[in-house]
């Protein structure tokens, strides 16, 4: 996943998983010279939940000596999450707040990685989280996507940095475990919108399921991995450019981030 030269970018939001992310990188960087850190953290503007996560993760970084930098979506795309889920009260829920910010996350972290350089965009995403956006992607008819759930990916554009999940076969309840036992400082109380989200109801479930038939959720991502080579070859031929609206990169005319806007009439 790293290579002794990388310019990581590290994106930390100040949960359990990546501030135990940060702390491993670190360790693991001491003994690579030529590694440079940089820690990102995207403030989404929700009040009463991100003022606490920046500044832990801003504490974390600062007892490491890591650079931390923090890009907001209101100084990106003119309003915080806040703002957007006010207007997207129009769409009667069309799209849910967690939709919205994660597609305006992933573009906003790739932008910042870019900014910096990076070779490596580096996120603490988990077992439990990878399975979640498999199943969330089956949900919404979209199986294509699943072709880019990996732990490597690879950017198919230049404007895209390599994204690497190094804990994605570890389960959340594992990383909780080791985040306590290393006297972690993180954010415990979660995000206002989490319970709105269809993601949330899939947690639940798969949660259930690992409860009363331990090992699904190890299954059902190996299941997509095994799956992964024939999706990846229905979307050999797709190709990527530039978004009319922004120019980032997307496979359609508009990128997805920019199309959610629209529809609100942002852009
Ligand atoms: S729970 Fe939803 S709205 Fe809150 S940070 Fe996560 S994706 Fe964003």
């Amino acid at each position: 996943m790293l290579n002794p030269d990388d310019r990581i970018a590290m994106a930390i939001s100040g949960g359990k998983d990546s501030v135990s992310l940060l702390r491993i990188l670190f360790e693991l960087e001491t003994k690579f010279p030529r590694v440079q850190m940089t820690a990102l953290t995207i403030d989404e503007g929700i009040k009463g939940y991100r003022e606490e996560a920046i500044a832990i993760a801003a504490k974390n970084c600062e007892e490491l000596g890591v650079e931390h930098r923090v890009f907001s979506f209101k100084e990106l795309y003119g309003d915080t999450l806040d703002e957007l889920v006010l207007k997207l009260r129009s769409l009667r829920g069309e799209i849910s707040p967690c939709s919205f910010c994660g597609v305006l996350r992933r573009k906003a972290l790739n932008q910042a990685a870019r900014e910096i350089s990076a070779d490596k965009l580096v996120t603490a995403h988990n077992l439990d989280d990878e399975v979640q956006t498999g199943l969330l992607n089956l949900i919404h008819g979209d199986i294509a996507r699943n072709a880019r759930v990996e732990p490597i990916l690879e950017p198919q554009h230049p404007k895209f940095v390599t994204r690497v999940k190094p804990f994605c076969r570890i389960p959340e309840s594992e990383l909780a475990l080791y985040a306590l036992l290393d006297h972690v400082t993180f954010q415990t109380h979660p995000c206002t919108y989490r319970e709105t989200s269809l993601r949330n109801e899939i947690r639940h479930i798969v949660n259930r399921l690992e409860f009363n038939h331990p090992g699904v959720k190890y299954a059902i991502s190996s299941s997509f991995e095994r799956l992964r080579p024939a999706l990846k070859t229905m979307v050999s031929s797709v190709k990527i450019q530039d978004c009319s609206s922004c120019g980032e990169p997307t496979v359609g005319h508009i990128c997805k981030p920019c199309e959610m806007l629209q529809k609100i009439g942002v852009l």
